[in-house]
């Protein structure tokens, strides 16, 4: 605080001097003072900061230098120890750095690896994996597969992933190499299996034709492009006749080898633009683009019989074989693949009821006979039931002497609309359905029945053959039921004779020849029935106990004027002379004939000539004319 003092005093010369003095405190100074203490307080706080700073910067900077340390160490580690391949190479593939798996996978110690470049190592060109490097920038590019190949020829398949690094101003590629073989094995395995399910799904696992799924693709594509082209397509249908036969009675294991040797047959002789495929159990499909004309599928129909035809060797069997075939035609038989397919079913069973082993095209009214095989059936199974079998008897004549021999007994149906029905209309189908079963022991009962009515009636005996059905034969009990007739109508073995066509005795040789030496032991006569229809040799059949050999009527029909046939008859009666048979001549329509067969030598003979089928009546009033008169009575015997 300021205060003015007023002093007196003198001066130095002893006068008086008021002196006034005002006394103000110093500001300046203590504005000094307090400057100096800001500043230093300030320099103080602001030493404290950047030290702070600094340390605080100090220590950042060795932390990272830490963090770097070991990150790069890290890296190093999954470097050297990862289990993929790492390659460091630059821009012309020279190795920069490798790591321990990308020497192990190849089978090279790092020193070996690193003289090498990656040309070396693989076929995936460098430059083609650093373009790949160029294009994404954001994101790595791709994994893209290469073959790697190490030392002793050992490779590998791997996948590469690549990135562009800059490392010390040095532009340099990072390639890691993923080992791919088990996921590679894994996928071609998975491959497999599609590809696997794909062909099963598609095919025939027995004989690996396509299968019917397959083969109806086939045939709606062929007809598409017929569509577009204006041309024709053939479908033909080719099943195996009988077959359920061999596989009832031989096992579905010799009936698949016998499907595959079909099938194999029928692939041989077909162009590659032709299909084959297993349509069912023993049924083929053969489809044809664009046939040149009908005579060309013709030629293909019958060289599939002929194939089928050849004697088919299964283990120690030895089978004949036949099928039918069936042909239509788009567009012709039908619009579209089902059309086709039905009219060339239609025509197979044509085929069938034409006697077999044989082709037919479809006709129109066959979807007619469709529907009447359908009834017939039915039909069929109606008849035993409702009586309306029959048989007629047909003898067999001594060539020389002209007796009768023996009586055939042959089977008819009296169809209550239809009228007489041959064996040949019904018998197929009666096998195929089983019904042959009880209608052939039917026709077995009924000619014992009759030849006891005979012997009854005074009749002069006379031996009786009777047709038997292979699919009877194979029946479990057959022979004891042949037995068991015979005793009930107390008729003795040597009077019944078995006809048995040559087909069954291919078929079923080993189980055949059991089945005939019993019969044979037991005194009942064997024939082999329709013998020449070209599926067993005489020398074969010399293994089985038959007595007589019915020569079949092909080759009596043009044995006059055919010396083709004449020449064939003759090696037939001279061969089945010698091998102890006796050779009855079937088919027998005609004067001339009848001399040159007698001329040849052939022992029987039987055929409308000399007598034709005869009802049960009439062959009683037959055999009771020829006990009285001569066998001159019969016309063709008489001069
Ligand atoms: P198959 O055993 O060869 O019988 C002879 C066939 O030839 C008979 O025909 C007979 O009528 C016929 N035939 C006889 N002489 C002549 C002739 O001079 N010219 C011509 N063209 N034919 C003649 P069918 O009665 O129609 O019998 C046909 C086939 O049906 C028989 O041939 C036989 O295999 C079979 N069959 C007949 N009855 C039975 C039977 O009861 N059971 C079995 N499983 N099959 C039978
Ligand atoms: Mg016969
Ligand atoms: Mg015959």
């Amino acid at each position: 605080m300021t205060g003015l003092k007023i002093i007196v005093q003198e001066t130095l010369f002893g006068a008086p001097a008021v002196v006034l003095a005002t006394s103000l405190p110093r500001d300046i100074y203590s504005q000094g003072v307090h400057a100096l203490t800001y500043f230093n307080v300030w320099m103080l706080i602001v030493s404290l900061l950047g030290g702070g700073c600094i340390f605080v910067i100090w220590d950042r900077l060795a932390g990272s230098r830490q963090k770097q340390y070991d990150s790069e160490r890290l890296f190093q580690h999954l470097f050297q120890f990862s289990a993929d391949a790492f390659f460091l190479c630059d821009k012309d593939g020279e190795f920069v750095d490798v790591n321990h798996q990308a020497c192990a996978g190849l089978g090279y110690t790092r020193q070996e690896l690193m003289s090498l470049s990656w040309s070396d190592i693989t076929d995936a060109a460098i430059d083609n994996l650093l373009s790949r490097t160029q294009h994404l920038t954001t994101a790595p590019p791709p994994p893209m597969e290469a073959v790697f190949s190490g030392k002793h020829g050992y490779s590998y398949p791997g996948d590469i992933t690549i990135t562009h690094l800059k490392l010390q101003g040095r532009s340099l590629f990072f390639v890691l190499v993923r080992d791919i073989t088990e996921r590679k094995a894994a996928d071609n395995m998975l491959k497999e299996q599609k590809a696997r399910l794909n062909f099963l799904a598609y095919h025939d696992v027995l004989t690996s034709l396509p299968n019917r799924l397959k083969a109806i693709e086939f045939l709606q594509a062929f007809i598409a492009r017929a569509k577009q082209r204006d041309t024709v397509v053939a479908a033909l249908l080719f099943d195996l006749d009988r077959f359920k036969n061999i596989n009832e009675s031989l096992g579905h294991e010799t009936g698949d080898e016998i499907l595959m040797e079909v099938s194999r047959r029928i692939k041989g002789l077909l162009r590659d633009s032709d299909v084959v495929a297993r349509f069912g159990g023993d049924e083929f499909l053969v489809l044809l683009e664009h046939p040149q004309d009908k005579e060309g599928i013709k030629t293909v129909a019958e060289k599939i019989l002929e194939a089928i035809a050849h004697p088919l060797q299964i283990g120690q069997q030895q089978f004949y074989l036949t099928g039918s075939i069936g042909i239509s035609l788009f567009p012709r038989h039908g619009k579209d693949a089902q059309a086709i397919l039905m009219a060339a079913d239609s025509a197979m069973y044509f085929a069938k009821e034409q006697g077999r082993n044989t082709y037919r095209f479809f006709i129109p009214s066959l979807n007619v006979d469709v529907e009447e095989r359908l009834y017939l059936e039915t039909d069929l199974r109606e008849a035993l039931e409702y009586r309306q079998f029959d048989l007629f008897y047909q003898p067999e004549f001594n060539l020389r002497t002209g007796q009768v021999e023996c009586l055939e007994s042959l089977l008819r149906w009296q169809h209550p609309k239809r009228g007489t029905v041959g064996p040949l209309e019904f018998i197929p189908l009666a096998e195929d359905t089983g019904l042959i079963v009880p209608i052939g022991e039917w026709v077995l009962h009924e000619t014992c029945r009759q030849v006891m009515l005979w012997r009854q009636q005074g009749l002069p005996p006379v031996r009786v053959a009777v047709n038997i059905s292979a699919r009877q034969f194979r029946q479990a009990g057959f022979i004891e039921m042949v037995f068991r007739v015979l005793k009930e109508y107390d008729l003795a073995a040597e009077w019944l004779e078995l006809e048995i066509t040559e087909r069954f005795v291919i078929q079923s040789a080993e189980h055949a020849r059991n089945m005939f030496k019993v019969l044979r032991q037991a005194g009942i006569s064997l024939a082999i029935d329709d013998f020449g229809q070209g599926y067993s040799s005489l020398s074969y059949l010399r293994k089985f106990p038959f007595s007589k050999l019915k020569m079949d009527r092909v080759f009596i029909k043009n044995v006059v004027s055919d010396p083709h046939d004449e020449a064939l008859a003759t090696a037939i009666i001279a061969m089945g002379s010698s091998l102890g048979m006796e050779v009855v001549a079937e088919g027998i329509e005609g004067r001339e004939q009848l001399d040159l067969l007698r001329r040849l030598g052939c022992p029987l003979g039987q055929g409308f000539y000399l007598t034709l089928p005869m009802g049960g009546k009439e062959t009683a009033e037959f055999l009771q004319r020829i006990s009285r008169n001569s066998p001159d009575m019969i016309k063709a015997f008489s001069d």
